[in-house]
């Protein structure tokens, strides 16, 4: 029997997956990640509170025709393989995810793979999903620049001439990117306050958060080919929820005039899950205003934002302990980022820089004009002077040892189900040195 190929994004499909009807994991979600439930890892989607092995299905001929090459695409324990594929081979295997687990399929049932295939994603272990190439922190939102331009240059300008006409980002690096629950030691490094004339080395006193939108590339053009923005969703494998974990004291002494370097290269936390680009389409909402306009290399057609909320959770170790629930102490949204992915992407490759699949991209920080909207501690908090009162009684400037931030991100409106990233976590532990 043959159906009509239905738009996956469809509002009204249902699977017969249990539990998919809410949360953040409906069929019109269907997310990326590697997972592992005791043996080798595999890669995965996540479909209400199953993770579908896209192994077994591969082995099973369930992608073919379609899909031809899907045996290879999941051969490796990461997806590099699926993220090089390509735009095309992305639109072909949601389309068929899509159907296999739409109201009414019994194909998983019908090969005798749907109790081996479909596993509980409370048992599994959810790893880092694919092997990242290079990673290029962005500093997109005007708000958070503005924010830190205060507080680090005060008196000055707060920003600087650049910013309104390019995106301004740097390297990072790509080894300490980790999947959200893995602990995060605090870092040591040179810290210099402005009263004393020389800096000392110890445990960084001001670790911070960063919350950020990441999104993970397919191979590029070439080199010395740049992506015309026009183009960029061709490059785009899916997005990640990213926290960029930063240590404001060594950050602040060593930064001028190359830009970040041990202050934020210890850790950075992602999502296991990376939802496509075509599940967030429908999400899609005008930007801010750009003024001046962009370059004509930068100029983007409206819609060019998404629309995605976005919070940030801390809980204190005796908050943990005592199964207290963590205190959200942000909310903001994704589309009042003032530079987009596709305007990211477009000036990372203008030079003909080349991306490979599996690059990382992180928006930088986003706040927006609300202070229970800032992204980090150190513009929550205005770098100590205001702290913040957890449930326990106890107070932040910055993070402290114990401490669990945990970040989610997710897309609703009334007129679709709800689609979420999951979320990044991490718990703080300290420092061995100083
Ligand atoms: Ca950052």
């Amino acid at each position: 029997m043959n159906h009509p190929p239905r738009d996956p994004n469809d509002p009204v499909l249902r699977s017969w997956v249990p539990s998919s009807a809410s949360g953040d994991f409906p069929i019109q979600n269907l997310p990326y990640g590697l997972f592992r439930e005791g043996g080798p890892a595999h890669p995965g989607v996540a479909i209400g509170d199953f993770v579908l092995d896209l192994r077994a299905l591969a082995a099973a001929g369930l992608f073919a025709p379609s899909v031809a090459n899907a045996p290879a695409l999941f051969a490796e324990p990461s997806l590099n393989a699926l993220a090089a594929s390509g735009r095309a081979t992305w639109r072909a295997l949601r389309a068929r995810l899509s159907e296999l687990l739409a109201e009414g399929n019994r194909e998983l049932l019908e090969a005798g793979i749907a109790e081996r295939a479909l596993v509980r994603r409370d048992a599994v272990e959810m790893l880092l999903p694919l092997a990242i190439g290079d990673y290029v922190d962005f500093y997109s939102s005007l708000e958070h620049a503005t924010n830190l331009g205060k507080i680090l240059r005060p008196g000055s300008e707060p920003l600087l001439p650049n910013w309104r006409h390019l995106p301004v980002g740097y390297h990072g690096r790509s080894g300490t990117v980790v999947v959200s629950g893995t602990p995060v030691v605090r870092p040591a490094g040179q810290r210099k306050s402005p009263d004393v004339a020389a800096p000392d080395f110890g445990p960084s006193r001001m670790l911070d958060f960063e919350l950020e939108m990441g999104f993970v590339t397919g191979n590029g053009p070439g080199l010395g080919v740049p992506i015309a923005i026009e183009h960029a969703s061709d490059f785009i494998f899916g997005a990640v929820l990213v926290n960029d974990w930063s240590a404001r004291d060594i950050q602040a002494w060593e930064y001028q005039p190359l830009g970040p370097f041990l202050g934020k290269s210890f850790a950075t936390s992602i999502s296991p899950w990376i939802v496509s680009l075509e599940a967030l389409e429908p999400y899609r909402v005008r930007g801010p205003a750009q003024e001046p306009e962009p370059l004509e290399y930068l100029r983007e057609r409206e819609p060019r934002s998404l629309d995605v909320a976005l919070e940030v959770n801390l809980a204190s170790d005796g908050m943990v302990r005592s199964g207290a629930p963590p205190q959200r102490i942000s909310r903001g949204n994704m589309r009042s980022l003032y530079w987009s992915m596709a305007q990211q992407l477009a000036h990372l490759t203008s030079n003909g820089a080349t991306i490979r699949a599996g690059d990382l991209c992180a928006s930088g920080t986003i706040s927006g004009s609300d202070p229970s909207s800032y992204g980090s501690m150190i513009e929550l908090t205005w770098r100590g002077a205001q702290p913040l009162t957890l449930s326990d009684g106890s107070t932040r400037g910055f993070l402290e040892d114990g401490d669990r931030v945990t970040m989610r991100a997710f897309c609703e409106n009334d007129a679709r189900p709800r689609i979420g990233f999951g979320e990044v976590s991490g718990t703080v532990l300290a420092g061995g040195t100083g």
